[in-house]
């Protein structure tokens, strides 16, 4: 497995293996490796294939964060992550630091201004201009083929392929379903934050969706969730909001499909999870 840390060495280890006709992977990750972007590379090695190249990239992208100390607070365990991208057949890691990535006096950005409207979009001012720019950037120096995106981020995926339809981005997007831990919280980097009460308490989230999502009425639906989750002492809602799985706008609509999607804070630390709703 190679690491690389700059974009010109990057640039030069692909450079070395130009065959174009070999399909490159990228999977982009903030680190903290866990089993959710695990499965992201055992995807990427099915597109790849065995003769094909699969690239993670780890890089806290600070101009993602909207709050200071979430950024500062960010786990970074890079030796085990490389532990895990060694074990798990990656080829090239790319790992670089801020100011490789960003001209100090940088003054363009990737601006998506419907789907990131609501959501973490409201919640999060700037985070999904952060993240067009950074995965765009990402997929211009890596070249790749494909891209891997987990569901989790329901809303980032749905970013993503809008940018890529919209700016004729030549890469196809891989989504991966949602790995959640036994007690069927959402595996997440930021899990490690919480202390031992709020990750005792945090599955009633996902709980609070899938028995909500239950109910045929949309207004009960929301009612249920929240009445469930602010049970909890320990849990306060940033949003919870039932939007069309297409235009993810908020809607009441139960006969098309819907996601029941919750953003709520354990102490400083922000978890989001979701429920697919078919349509009837
Ligand atoms: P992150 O490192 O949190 O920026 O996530 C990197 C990629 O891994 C994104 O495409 C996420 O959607 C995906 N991911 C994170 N957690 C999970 C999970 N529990 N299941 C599936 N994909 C995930």
């Amino acid at each position: 497995m190679r690491v690389v840390k700059t974009t010109s060495e990057l640039r030069e280890a692909l450079n070395k293996s130009a065959d174009l006709s070999i399909r490159r992977v990228l999977v982009p990750t903030m680190g903290a490796l866990h089993q959710g972007h695990l499965e992201l590379i055992k995807r990427a090695r099915q597109d790849a294939g065995a003769s094909g190249t699969v690239m993670v990239s780890i890089f806290v992208n600070p101009i993602q964060f909207d709050r200071a100390n979430d950024l500062d607070a960010y786990p970074r365990p890079i030796e085990s992550d490389l532990e895990k991208c060694v074990a798990a057949g990656v080829d090239v890691v790319f790992l670089p630091d801020a100011s490789s990535m960003y001209h100090a006096d940088r003054s363009v950005t990737v601006t998506e201004s419907l789907l990131s409207s609501g959501l973490c979009g409201a919640s999060r001012p700037g985070h999904f201009d952060g993240v067009c720019t950074v995965v765009l950037k990402l997929i211009l120096l890596t070249g790749c083929h494909s891209a891997v995106f987990g569901e989790k981020d329901f809303q980032q995926l749905a970013i993503i392929r809008r940018m890529v339809r919209d700016l004729d981005v030549p890469v196809e997007i891989l989504p991966c379903p949602t790995v959640r831990e036994s007690d069927g919280l959402a595996m997440s980097s930021r899990n490690v934050r919480l202390n031992h009460e709020e990750r005792a308490d945090a599955p009633r989230i996902q709980r609070a969706l899938v028995t909500a999502a239950e109910r045929r009425d949309a207004a009960e639906m929301l009612a249920a969730a929240r009445a469930d989750i602010e049970s909890s002492p320990l849990a306060r809602i940033d949003y919870l909001l039932l939007v069309d799985a297409e235009t993810l706008q908020p809607t009441a609509d139960l006969k098309r499909p819907a996601i029941l999607a919750a953003a709520v804070f354990y102490g400083d630390v922000r978890l989001i999870d979701h429920v697919m709703i078919a349509g009837c």
